[in-house]
């Protein structure tokens, strides 16, 4: 009989394309999953119900595709330190190996168990980057330091070669019933409902969760849309966009498979657009690992502002215009648009968040960490580098070179929302009204009050003049 491995699944919750777990599978053929539910983490205030009710569906088909596979997915709930340690001396594993991750509290959480497991005599390999296609120390820049700005990253990031699919999980044996019997002991539960951890979400998801649905997403996209993703993805009203960032959040879907993708769409284009399309969208997935590459090498970004200028920054604390902003009542349709839109589906398209962004740091001057928080509360892909990485870029706290970026919710609406489809299709109080209205804002006092659509709640020009002499202000401070 084979000696028994755990494989702990985190961000990679698929057997398909998974680095660690492949790994697993050639050093036994006895390999069992296992997944913690950390309180640590789902008892943050910034989990969102709809990322949970994801994450739960997903796992639910992680465990039917163990059991296909032959073995088990183990649902553990409790702290890791604690709880990954403890089943593996119950269950006599031989070893336990897992994905590494880039977030500073998963570093932190895996060096303590890493140290339990040693102490316990049983073995850990947990340095596999999985989740990326490159680790961060392979990408630096001439002078071996890490990049802070995404254009030299890409050049050299894009010109290594990529790593293939690995073998997915197949023909393993699982658990006995006695050593099932040990395993509820050693605190083993059947999965909760999203429900049952307190996280109520009941509308569609905007992905069916698992990895054949995330697969399937892959296809669709790769089949048409990725041709045409330079031309669509800024206009909010078009599906142009993959939609796959929570699959991607939760490795539901493999990088490696995402990749290979791109390289066959590629081989298969036939025209210049089209093999322009398909490079921005790498360059998106580029991005992705941008950002979890500056998460890794600079964790104090979770904590705030990058550029010394916005370290200290006097914010406003209005919480009024918070709440507004939060409720998409700001009277810019666009704004309230987009908020609304990830209020009530989980997801917002990129362009928006762009422009809620740059709304909320620079036009009612709060506190980037405030958006960021609350994106967290409600985004199906909420990911702490991705969405540090939006936020900083938008609020210019970030790495990003250019300070004074500020986005006019007008032009913008007219540059990518001209027809106002999206603007009516999140704001229903303004569906009759016409398209110029909503897409200038110019909208006067009486039509407002007609449709009931609250009036703007500050007034762009007069606020991106404030911010400007904010910002010279801390600048002259140093
Ligand atoms: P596509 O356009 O199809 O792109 C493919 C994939 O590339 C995405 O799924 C995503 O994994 C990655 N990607 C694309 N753009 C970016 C980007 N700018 N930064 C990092 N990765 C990118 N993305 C998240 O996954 N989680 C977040 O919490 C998050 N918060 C954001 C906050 C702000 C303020 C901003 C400006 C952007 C944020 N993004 C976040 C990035 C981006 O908006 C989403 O990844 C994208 O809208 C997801 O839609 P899609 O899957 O259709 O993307």
């Amino acid at each position: 009989m084979s000696d028994l491995v755990l494989f702990w699944h985190r961000r990679d919750l698929r057997i398909t394309d998974n680095i660690g777990l492949a790994t697993a599978r050639q050093h036994s053929s006895k390999v069992v999953g296992v997944f913690c539910l950390d309180p640590n983490i789902l008892e943050r205030d910034d989990v969102a119900p709809v990322r949970v009710t994801y994450m739960i569906g997903s796992l639910q088909e992680l465990q039917q595709r163990y059991v296909q596979a032959g073995s088990q997915l183990l649902i553990l709930r409790g702290d890791p330190v604690q709880a990954i340690p403890h089943l593996a001396e119950a269950l006599n594993a031989k070893a336990v190996f897992w994905n590494w991750d880039v977030e500073p509290y998963s570093q932190t959480r895996d060096r303590a168990i890493i140290a339990t497991l040693k102490d316990k005599g049983i073995q850990c390999l947990t340095h596999n980057w999985d989740q990326i296609l490159h680790s961060p120390d392979e990408i630096r820049s001439g002078s071996n330091t890490p990049y802070t700005v995404y254009t030299p990253f890409w050049k050299n990031w894009s010109s290594k070669p990529k790593a293939k699919p690995v073998e997915t999980l197949h023909n393993v044996e699982g658990l006995t019933e006695a050593e099932q019997e040990l395993a509820q002991k050693a605190g083993v539960k059947a999965l909760p409902t999203a429900k049952d951890l307190g996280f109520f979400w009941d509308a569609d998801l905007i992905i069916a969760p698992g990895e054949a649905a995330a697969q399937a997403k892959l296809a669709e996209f790769t089949a048409k849309a990725i041709t045409e993703y330079q031309e669509q993805r800024n206009f909010p009203g078009v599906n142009g966009t993959s939609q796959l960032s929570a699959a991607l959040k939760f490795g539901v879907i493999g990088i490696r498979t995402v990749w290979q993708t791109t390289l066959e769409a590629l081989e298969n284009s036939r025209s210049e657009e089209t093999t322009t399309s398909i490079r921005t969208w790498q360059q998106e997935l580029a991005w992705r690992e941008f950002y979890q590459h500056a998460m890794y090498n600079f964790p104090e970004l979770a904590d705030g502002a990058y550029r010394a200028t916005f370290k200290n920054f006097p914010w406003e604390t209005n919480e009024e215009h918070f709440q507004a902003w939060c409720e998409g009542k700001t009277g810019y349709p666009i704004v309230d648009a987009a908020m609304r839109q990830m209020n009530e589906s989980g997801w917002m398209h990129n362009r928006c968040r762009m422009i809620v962004a740059s709304f909320l740091t620079k036009d009612l001057l709060i506190n980037p960490q405030w958006g960021e928080k609350y994106f967290m509360q409600k985004l199906i892909d909420g990911d702490l580098s991705a969405n540090n990485g939006g936020w900083q870029w938008s609020a210019s706290s970030g790495m990003d070179p250019k300070p004074l970026r500020i986005f006019n919710p007008a032009s913008q609406s007219q540059k990518f929302d001209p027809d106002a489809e999206y603007i009516r299709q999140w704001v229903p109080e303004l569906r009759s009204m016409d398209t110029e209205y909503l897409v200038t804002g110019k909208i006067t006092p009486l039509e407002r009050h007609a449709v009931g659509y609250v009036k703007p709640i500050v007034d762009h020009q007069k606020q991106q003049q404030l911010f400007k002499q904010r910002y010279q202000q801390q600048k002259a401070i140093g």
